[in-house]
């Protein structure tokens, strides 16, 4: 690990100034961001700890919802009463993502800013765009095992990690942020993660000098909540695919539904003209396996990860049955 300096912000405004000088980096429960640093992938010349900043609470909000402050730690956030309740697709995520002490450590902005788990970003020898801009991409013609089959490009295959944000999607979450100049700021959750295109070095839209305060969750919308993952182990994976999905019924069919997938593409994955062929279908094979056909569409597999393909179906398909169940 090389030389850094350490400081402790003692306000948002200042951590947020400070973030923006060359070689500062934001830490909070630092679980992907020390093991970056050990593998020397992040070589950061100081970091500034958020820790003690008044940003771990979860509030009720005026209009129904939750406020999530960016320090909450995931496991307070899975056992919180109004989200086990209410949220059920994020307490459910969150536990199915990483161990308990990750989980106790691991914060709510952090996971929202994990990087890829591809095996080649981790490895400073091997050509890797995300890395190391323009150095190629080792992923392309290697192990593409948890690789993305959807919107991915040709500099970068990565699949986004988290299993929050997946569920966070599904519930239509806003991301608050300030900047050095303390002005906030409110960015959808869908345009938060973007995808690589041309520059696969830049995870999100977050800008230099600007940190997450909180994550908000409008009211729940109606409908039975589903988390499914599928993983190499039953302990402390990353999702091969995962599904959050809200299913409203009506008498025979589906009403409404909401769907994203992750392990599938760089960002959690969400088709509106799938969850239309779903509003007022009915439930049954013919149904779901026309809504996983507009999931996958333009969906590709690199090699070791075409299984995705077939698997997104089997998965959708049972989630759905599922909710069509209860
Ligand atoms: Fe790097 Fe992305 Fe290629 Fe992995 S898939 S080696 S992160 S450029």
């Amino acid at each position: 690990m090389k030389a850094f300096t350490y400081d402790r912000a003692d306000s948002v405004v200042r951590a947020a100034a400070a973030s923006a000088r060359s070689g500062a980096k934001v830490i909070a429960g630092g679980t992907n961001l020390l093991d970056l640093m050990k593998l020397q992938v992040e070589t950061p010349t100081q970091l500034i700890d958020i820790n003690r900043l008044p940003l771990d609470k979860i509030e009720d909000t005026a209009e129904g919802g939750l406020r999530i402050g960016a320090t909450v730690r995931n496991s307070d956030l899975a056992a919180d009463r109004r989200v086990r309740e209410r949220y059920g697709v994020l307490s459910r995520a969150l536990l199915a993502g990483a161990s308990a002490q990750l989980r106790n450590r691991a914060t709510t902005g952090g996971n929202l800013l994990q990087r890829t788990r591809c095996s080649y970003f981790y490895d400073v020898t091997k050509p890797c765009n995300k890395r190391n801009p323009g150095s190629g991409c080792a992923a392309l013609g290697g192990f593409n095992r948890i690789h993305a089959v959807l919107g991915a490009s040709d500099q970068c295959i990565a699949a986004n990690p988290s299993d929050m944000a997946v569920a966070l999607r599904a519930l239509d979450a806003n991301v608050e942020t300030v900047n050095a100049e303390g002005e906030g700021r409110v960015i959808p959750i869908a345009e938060f993660h973007r995808l690589p295109g041309t520059t696969p070095e830049i995870d999100t839209t977050l800008k230099a000098g600007e940190i997450i305060t909180a994550v908000t969750l409008p009211p729940p919308p109606p409908g039975v909540q589903i988390y499914r993952k599928v993983r190499d182990r039953a302990s402390y994976a990353f999702a091969l695919v995962s599904v959050a999905a809200i299913v409203e019924l009506s008498v025979g069919g589906i009403r409404s539904a909401r769907l994203v997938f992750g392990g599938l593409a760089p960002k959690p994955w969400r088709v509106p003209q799938a969850e239309e062929r779903l509003a007022g279908a009915s439930a049954d094979a013919k149904t779901f396996d026309a809504v996983a056909t507009a999931v996958l569409d333009g969906a590709r597999g690199y090699g070791s990860n075409d299984f995705k393909i077939p698997l997104t179906r089997r998965i959708l398909r049972a989630v759905l049955m599922e909710a069509a169940r209860t």
